[in-house]
């Protein structure tokens, strides 16, 4: 049976980073990728998707943006292609095509089983990604016959759909860029929107995440706020890497999109929405006009704001069967897989329990999940001081067990 000090699970940039960190301080150990590295970047992104973070935002251990365009969006493909140069020049040792199929606690660590064999080790990240698996709500089984359903992962242009009208369920950074695109090849589209983070792309003459990442926003801490759990499930911003253009309700709607309340059922063949869109778009604007205030706090001198989401009518039932929908897409979040993670580490809901990514099982970590350690711990950006922290507790807990077998043998 292989041994390692550190078994790292993914190489996504999460994976990636840690490794960086760990080879930093010597610690020998190996990635488990069940396919290639940036998989989830190669295989579950849509054609037009660049990235919502401004180029001068991708940094990772070792390694910032240097090229031409910095205050462009990466394609997902040169995402792909900057993970790959990123693991070849910090020469992380991955394993592709390798399956993690299970996570054992044992004397003094973990054993690792994979389809291509078993690897024990003392230490183990799982850094296999928060955001794998697309969560599509029950009411999915209701929707009538040969109506297309799509995920965000699942679907990749326009072309794709059968021609007429689609239903996107979900108004977050996924399901705004899809019916964005979506109204602009033609078609009518209707939105169901529930929570969301209504972002401008600028703001006083610049990025919103320049404003965000100046004034500390995206460094809060995860033992900073005073509801963690809310803050860990606040749903993604509504933005599109694409300069100066904001995909906000007005502009969709500017756009011809529909706007509905959040889908609350299905029942007889016809979509239910809450009729609480004016509610959920006027605390929007509240939290918007919150986050502003404190960007112009630390300004010093007032910014021009956005005007309020203007609500007009908004349908409460969108009948299925009428032959207006040809297409749902759930743009309704997404989930890690653990299915394999045999440590009682899960809560009720199969999240993982931890402390900024340190487990109560002694020598497992977690990263890359929202607001593991600070608010931009999901962002790529966010990794770097996640892996250095995560990597020094673990060297602790190395030296710990050192000094046990130690005094064991002495
Ligand atoms: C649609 C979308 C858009 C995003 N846009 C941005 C953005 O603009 N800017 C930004 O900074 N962030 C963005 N993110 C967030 C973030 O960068 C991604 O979620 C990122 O992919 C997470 O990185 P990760 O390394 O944690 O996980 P992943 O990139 O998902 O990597 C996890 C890896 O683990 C592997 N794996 C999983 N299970 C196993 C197993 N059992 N055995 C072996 N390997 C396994 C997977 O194959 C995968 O390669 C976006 C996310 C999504 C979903």
């Amino acid at each position: 049976m292989p041994k390692t000090t550190t078994v790292i699970i993914g190489a996504g940039h999460c994976g990636l980073a840690m490794s960086r960190c760990l080879a930093t301080r010597s610690i020998d150990h190996v990635v488990l990728e069940h396919g290639e590295v940036a998989n989830s970047w190669r295989t579950q992104r849509w054609d037009s998707l660049r990235l919502l973070t401004p180029n001068w935002m991708t940094r990772l251990p070792g390694y910032a943006y240097r090229g031409p365009d910095p205050d462009g969006y990466l394609t997902a493909r040169q995402v792909t292609a900057m993970l790959e140069d990123y693991a070849a020049a910090s020469a992380a040792p991955v394993l592709t095509g390798v399956t993690v199929t299970s996570v054992q606690a044992t004397e003094g660590g973990y054993v690792v089983r994979t389809g291509q064999g078993t690897w024990r080790a003392p230490t183990v990240v799982l850094a296999c990604g928060a955001a794998t698996v697309p969560e599509v709500p029950a009411v999915a089984r209701l929707v009538p016959g040969g109506i297309t359903q799509v995920t965000p992962a699942g679907y990749r242009n326009p072309g794709e759909l059968p021609g007429g009208g689609v239903l996107v369920v979900g108004a977050s950074a996924s399901g705004v860029q899809l019916a964005d695109e979506l109204a602009r090849s033609g078609r009518p589209v209707t939105l169901a929107v529930g929570e969301h983070v209504r972002m401008p792309r600028t703001y006083r003459g610049r990025d919103i995440l320049w404003w965000l990442d100046a004034s500390g926003v995206l460094d809060q801490r995860w033992d900073e706020v005073d509801d963690l759990v809310r803050a860990r499930n606040v749903p993604s911003m509504q933005l599109v890497g694409s300069p100066g253009r904001t995909v906000d309700l007005n502009a969709l709607s500017a756009a011809g999109v529909r706007l509905a309340g959040r889908l609350a059922g299905i029942s007889g063949g016809v979509a239910q929405f809450s009729g609480s869109l004016r509610g959920v778009c006027a605390l929007a604007d509240l939290k918007l006009r919150r986050l502003l205030n404190t960007i112009d706090a630390w300004a010093g001198t007032a910014g021009e704001r956005p005007g309020p989401t203007i609500v007009r009518s908004a349908p409460l039932g969108l009948d299925l069967r009428s032959g207006q929908i040809a297409a749902i897409v759930w743009a309704t979040g997404y989930r890690p897989d653990l299915s394999w993670l045999d440590v009682p580490v899960l809560d009720r809901k199969g999240r993982i329990i931890h402390d900024g990514g340190v487990t109560a099982c002694p020598g497992l970590y977690l990263i890359g999940t929202p607001f593991l350690r600070r608010r931009k711990s999901s962002l790529i950006d966010g990794a770097a001081g996640d892996a250095a922290e995560l990597t020094r507790h673990l060297a602790g807990h190395l030296d710990a067990l050192a000094g046990r077998r130690e005094r064991s043998a002495s």
